[in-house]
């Protein structure tokens, strides 16, 4: 049996500590050989030299306290993290044990202590320490597991992605997460890696908590201490699923139209430049159609706009029912579709297509269990005969598409050069209606309105006329309509209303009472007007201008204008109403012509339209229609006018139904201005016919 002191120098010689025997005066009596090495001294170089030598003094000063505790008795042992000096001049963490132990006498002589090298373990712990920190606020899912693969840190985002909390990962093996979708191999590859690079890095599928795979970005790292062993493996991940979705989002979102799924005007006008190129290259041509839905802003007003939203998602699932999967339908605004057809043989095939796009849109669409029809223009380009860049052959087939609009619409059309020509004639009809005010280009003439009892003129319409750059006088209904759509005509209402005004104040104050001082004017007042907030306000201001009185003015409004903005109509012209305005229907019988609507307008005139004093003559019909027209507006106490009257039988008919007032070339063209006012000067009295 070897004795208890060799048992214990065999033991202090292999333990796996540094150890040491020191007086209490710190004087090294015994060092093993783990602790030479840890200095890097042999052992006769360390024997009898203080441990304070190979301290760092600060420390050494802390230790001297603890040594001297022990010599007095306070202490038996004590624990201590100091720093050594190695050999190379290198500080070594180190986590000290002692011991005290007694001599024969039973007072502490020497101390027995344990030295522990916590340089790298201290490293590896303190940057565990603010990794975690750094962890726990990151995106990415972060799994440090030990040497084995259990698992003794997760951050939140691992929780989030993978919806196992903290407590049900911990101690388990990252394993729970496999997806079985990767093969024994590749996770054979994964560790050959690991092992021999200390790192992986790649996309791997696992599974979440419920079940669902997902797939991630995956980077493992070992961490190994200073012998290159690993202690611990980190894993950092990112959910690529929910970025890859993301990004296909936008990448969707700014190529596409979201409320029917179809192409944009990005992605369509790139199509079209690819199909271009390989048209090019092969001689092939290609068909650019440009469609509109008539009148979709109706459907829009009257129902509701998911009623419009619904629509235009059937439209667009038609329009691609009618196409093969190489060509291409974009929406491009509210209610214009484009479409791309590659490789057709020209107009043949297009309007084959066309035809069968125009029937398909006619069909009904069902909303609410109501049903639905809406007609559609198409206008088509060809590459290369009308144009070799997305731009112009979109803007031609647009072009051709407005042409079908102006043929009455639902009807398609092919561009022809000669549209052009229209369009840009157009164009420079517009650059100068925009300069014709400034240019004092524009003058008024008035038309008279006779009373049919007395054949006196008791009134006048001011009309718009354009000397246009010392040509031919143009007539309004040529510019009328280009001037509404540019709203152009808004200056140009407002300024017949101040002259008419004027002129009408200057006839009041010049004429005598009998004749002249009854003449009312009449003012057309165009569809536009009402879509402006201060319509009212605006004509007041231009009225008051001239002093003229209200009640002799008759604002000539449409029936179109009305209806297209019921409620806002109704409100400004009963306001009008109320500052003394007249309110006149013009053109009454080419539109709704709806009687029962008549009572709820603040309107004191109607006029009968032109084309229905055409039709006096001839038609039974429009004669009694006349009929019931004045006699319901007297009920309603509306004036009666029949504008457009030629011929003596009109006049004769008209009269004999009581109706109030003619306008129209049996008596009078409409006059200059001076001629005008000689008129009604000349106190002329017209007699029946
Ligand atoms: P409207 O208000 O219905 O005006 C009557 C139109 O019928 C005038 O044409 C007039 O010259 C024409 N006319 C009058 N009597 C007869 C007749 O016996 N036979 C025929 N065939 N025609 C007759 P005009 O001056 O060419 O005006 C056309 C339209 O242009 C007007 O129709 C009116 O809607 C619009 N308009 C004219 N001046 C203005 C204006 O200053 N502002 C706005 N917004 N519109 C105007
Ligand atoms: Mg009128
Ligand atoms: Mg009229």
């Amino acid at each position: 049996m070897p004795s208890a002191e060799n048992i214990l120098l065999a033991t202090f010689r292999c333990s796996r500590h540094g150890m040491i025997l020191v007086r209490l005066d710190q004087r090294l009596v015994q060092v093993n050989s783990k602790f030479c090495g840890l200095l890097g001294y042999q052992e006769n170089e360390l024997l009898e030299r203080p441990l304070a030598e190979f301290t760092y003094p600060e420390d050494a000063i802390l230790a001297q306290k603890l040594f001297d505790n022990v010599a007095n008795g306070r202490m038996k042992r004590f624990e201590i993290v100091l720093r050594l000096v190695n050999e190379r001049g290198e500080n070594l963490l180190s986590h000290l044990t002692a011991h005290s132990v007694l001599d024969a006498s039973g007072k502490p002589g020497l101390c027995a202590i344990a030295v522990e090298d916590i340089t790298e373990k201290d490293k590896a712990e303190d940057k565990l320490r603010i990794a975690a920190k750094i962890y726990e606020s990151s995106e990415e899912g972060v799994v440090v597991t030990d040497r084995e693969g259990i698992i003794q840190f997760v951050n939140p985002a691992f929780t989030m992605i993978t919806g196992y909390s903290p407590e049900e990962a911990l101690g388990k093996n990252p394993n729970i997460l496999k997806s079985g979708r990767h093969t024994q191999e590749f996770y054979e590859l994964m560790w050959g890696s690991l092992n021999t690079e200390g790192k992986w890095e790649g996309e791997i599928w696992n599974r979440s908590k419920n079940g669902e795979a997902y797939l991630e970005r995956l980077r493992i790292t070992s961490i190994r201490d200073a012998a290159g062993r690993t202690t611990h493996y980190t894993a950092i991940f990112s959910d690529l699923t929910q970025i890859r979705d993301t990004e296909e989002k936008i990448r969707y979102q700014a190529y596409h139209d979201i409320l029917t799924g179809l192409p944009n005007r990005s992605l369509y006008f790139d199509r079209v430049r690819q199909a271009i190129t390989r048209a090019q290259r092969g001689g092939k041509k290609l068909g650019v159609m440009f469609l509109d839905l008539d009148d979709f802003k109706k459907i829009n007003d009257r129902l509701s706009h998911s009623a419009g939203d619904l629509m235009l998602q059937g439209v667009a699932t038609r329009l691609v029912g009618c196409l093969r999967d190489t060509d291409t339908v974009a929406r491009i605004g509210g209610d214009e579709f484009t479409i791309l057809l590659e490789d057709v043989d020209g107009e043949k095939q297009s309007s084959v297509v066309a035809g069968k796009i125009m029937r398909s849109i006619s069909e009904p669409y069902f909303y609410n269990s109501e049903e639905l029809f809406v007609s559609a223009s198409l206008g088509i380009a060809i590459y290369p005969a009308d144009g070799a860049s997305v731009e112009d052959l979109t803007k031609n087939a647009d072009i051709a598409m407005y042409h079908a609009k102006d043929l009455g619409k639902n009807n398609f059309q092919f561009f022809t050069e000669s549209m052009n020509q229209k369009v840009v004639k157009r164009l420079e009809v517009e650059t100068n209606l925009r300069k014709a005010l400034d240019k004092d280009e524009m003058f008024a003439c008035y038309q008279p309105k006779v009373d049919l009892k007395t054949g006196r003129i008791v009134g006048m319409e001011a009309l718009i006329r354009w000397r246009r750059d010392g040509l031919d006088i143009v007539l309004p209904n040529e510019f009328i309509p280009l001037a509404e759509e540019t709203g152009l005509i808004l200056g140009l209402d407002e300024w017949m209303l101040g002259k008419a005004c004027a002129f009408n104040r200057r006839i009041h104050d010049g004429g005598d009472e009998e004749f002249s001082v009854a003449v009312n004017v009449a003012v057309n007042v165009s569809a536009k007007a009402f879509e402006s907030p201060d319509l009212v306000k605006s004509i007041q201001d231009v009225v008051a201008l001239s002093g003229l009185s209200p009640r002799y003015i008759e604002l000539e409004v449409t029936e179109s204008s009305i209806i297209r903005n019921m409620d806002q109509a109704v409100t400004v012209l009963c306001r009008l109403r109320e500052i003394g305005f007249n309110i006149s229907m013009d053109d009454f019988g080419t539109g709704y012509s709806s009687l029962s609507y008549l009572a709820k307008l603040p309107i004191n005139i109607l006029k009968i339209d032109r084309s229905f004093i055409v039709d006096l003559v001839s038609n039974p019909k429009s004669r009694s229609i006349a009929k019931a027209i004045v006699s319901m507006s007297h009920e309603m106490d509306i004036k009666v006018v029949a504008e457009g009257v030629e011929k003596a039988e009109q006049l004769e008919y008209l009269r004999g139904i009581g109706c109030d007032e003619v306008q129209g070339y049996l008596f009078c063209r409409p006059l200059l201005e001076n001629d005008m006012e000689d008129l009604i000067k000349s106190r002329v009295q017209y007699q029946s016919h």
